[in-house]
C-alpha cells in the first residue's frame, strides 16, 4: 500500500483551479471536484509542501467558523525569457504570474554563432537573478525565441537563414546544462503570437499575429493552440509572391517576395536610395514621427501590400483577430490603415465581418511574455505539478 503517488495524483487539477480562481477552499474545492474533503486535504498538503500554494490570511466566512483560503504562491520559481533578434535581444525574468520582475534589452548579434550568443545570454540572466536575490535553483523553466524557423520538438533552429552556425544546433541541452531546468525553443515570431493570444485575448480562438520588422512573418493561433505546421514553417509569408515587387530580389533568392517590397529593411533601402539616411525599421519609424512624407507614404503603401496577402490568409484560415506586431507596428495606423483597406477589399464579407484588426498591445514585450507562457504551460500543467510533488513529496519547505 504505497501512498505517496496517490496522495499527490490529482494536484495538479488543484493547483489549475486555485490559479485560475474558481475556488480557494477545502470546501470549495470539494464541491467543484467531487472529491472527499479528505482527499482534497491531503493533495492540497502536497501543494503546500512543494510550496506552489500558501494559505492566505483572507479566510472566508460562510457564517459558521471561517475557512482557511489557499491561494497560488507566484513567487515560489522564476522564468527566464528570451526574444533573440537578429542583433539585439531582449532577456526577461518573470514570476509564475507572469509579472515581469527584470528586463534588459542587449545587444547580442546572432551571426556570432550560438556558443557565443547564449553563453551571453545566461551570463545576462545570472546577473539578473543575482540583482533579485535569486539563484538558478530558483528557475523553473527557459523560454527562448529565435529570429528563425525552429524545430520546436527538438528545440534545434532548422535552416535559419540569418543564423550561420546554428543548423541543428541543440539550444534545449545546451541552456539546460547550464541552468539546470526544462528550456523550450520556438521561433520570434510564434511567441509573439502566444504572447498576444495568452495575455490580451485568451478568449480568441483562431488569431494572426503578423510581425513587419526587418522581415515579415506571422505566428497561427488555431483553437487557442499554436499552429506550427510539420516543419515548424508555418506562417512563412514573407516569401509569397507579390505582383507590385516582380522587379524586386528577395534576401532568399527570389524575386518578387512581399519582404522585398514591405518589410522595414525594404523600406530603409528605399529611402536610402532617395539619399536618405535609414539603417532599418526603427529609423523609418523615426522618420515617419519626425513628419517625412516619403516614409509616411512607403509604410502606407507596405500596409497595403502586406494587408493583401493577409486578405487571402483571411479567406482561407478565418481568424477572428488579426495583430500587427514587430518593430513597424510601432508606426500605428499609418501601417493598419494600409492593411484594413486591402484586407476590407479583398476578402469575402463572411470572413471579414467580425474581423478585428489591431496593433499588438505588449509591443516589445510580446516575445519574452510569450517565451514565458510557453513555459509556464510545460511547467505548471497538471501532470508536471503532479510529478513534481510526487518526486519528493516531503521536501521541507523552504528547501529550494
Ligand atoms: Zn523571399
Amino acid at each position: 500500500m504505497s501512498h505517496e503517488p496517490q496522495t499527490a495524483a490529482g494536484a495538479g487539477a488543484l493547483l489549475a483551479i486555485l490559479r485560475d480562481g474558481r475556488a480557494r477552499t477545502r470546501a470549495e474545492l470539494a464541491q467543484l471536484t467531487g472529491l472527499a474533503r479528505s482527499t482534497v486535504s491531503q493533495r492540497l498538503d502536497a501543494l503546500v509542501q512543494g510550496r506552489w500554494v500558501v494559505p492566505t490570511d483572507d479566510a472566508i466566512s460562510s457564517g459558521g467558523r471561517p475557512a482557511a483560503a489557499f491561494v497560488f504562491n507566484e513567487s515560489v520559481r522564476v522564468v527566464l525569457a528570451a526574444d533573440l533578434g537578429a542583433t539585439h535581444a531582449r532577456l526577461a525574468v518573470l514570476d509564475l504570474g507572469m509579472t515581469v520582475l527584470a528586463e534588459q534589452a542587449v545587444e547580442l548579434p546572432v551571426d556570432r554563432g550560438p556558443e557565443a550568443t547564449l553563453d551571453d545570454a545566461v551570463a545576462v540572466f545570472g546577473l539578473m537573478l543575482d540583482g533579485l536575490g535569486r539563484g538558478l535553483p530558483d528557475v523553473c523553466g527557459v523560454g527562448v525565441g529565435l529570429p528563425g524557423p525552429v524545430d520546436h520538438a527538438t528545440g534545434r533552429p532548422a535552416n535559419p537563414p540569418i543564423m550561420p552556425g546554428w543548423d541543428g544546433f541543440p539550444v534545449r541541452e545546451w541552456i539546460g546544462h547550464r541552468v539546470g531546468a526544462p528550456v523550450l525553443v520556438d521561433n520570434d515570431v510564434n511567441i509573439m503570437a502566444l504572447g498576444e493570444h495568452r495575455t490580451v485575448r485568451p478568449d480568441t480562438d483562431h488569431l494572426i499575429l503578423i510581425k513587419i520588422g526587418t522581415g515579415i512573418g506571422c505566428g497561427i493561433i488555431s483553437g487557442r493552440r499554436l499552429h506550427r505546421g510539420a516543419q515548424g514553417a508555418a506562417g512563412d509569408v514573407g516569401h509569397i509572391q507579390v505582383v507590385s515587387a516582380s522587379e524586386a530580389v528577395c534576401r532568399c533568392g527570389n524575386i518578387g517576395c512581399l519582404e522585398a517590397v514591405a518589410s522595414g529593411a525594404a523600406m530603409a533601402a528605399a529611402l536610402r536610395a532617395e539619399g536618405i539616411d535609414a539603417r532599418g525599421s526603427r529609423d523609418v519609424v523615426a522618420l515617419l514621427r519626425a513628419g517625412d512624407t516619403r516614409a509616411a507614404r512607403l509604410i502606407r503603401q507596405a500596409g497595403r501590400e502586406v494587408g493583401g496577402v493577409m486578405a487571402a490568409i483571411v479567406n482561407f484560415f478565418n481568424p477572428s483577430t488579426i495583430v500587427i506586431g514587430g518593430d513597424i507596428a510601432e508606426a500605428g495606423e499609418h501601417i493598419l490603415a494600409g492593411v484594413r483597406e486591402a484586407i476590407y477589399s479583398r476578402s469575402l464579407p463572411l470572413a471579414t465581418q467580425h474581423l478585428t484588426i489591431r496593433a499588438s498591445r505588449l509591443g516589445d514585450r510580446a516575445g519574452v511574455i510569450g517565451a514565458a507562457s510557453m513555459v509556464l504551460e510545460h511547467v505548471l500543467a497538471p501532470q508536471s505539478i503532479d510529478r513534481s510533488v510526487a518526486v519528493d513529496p516531503a521536501a521541507p519547505v523552504g528547501s529550494q
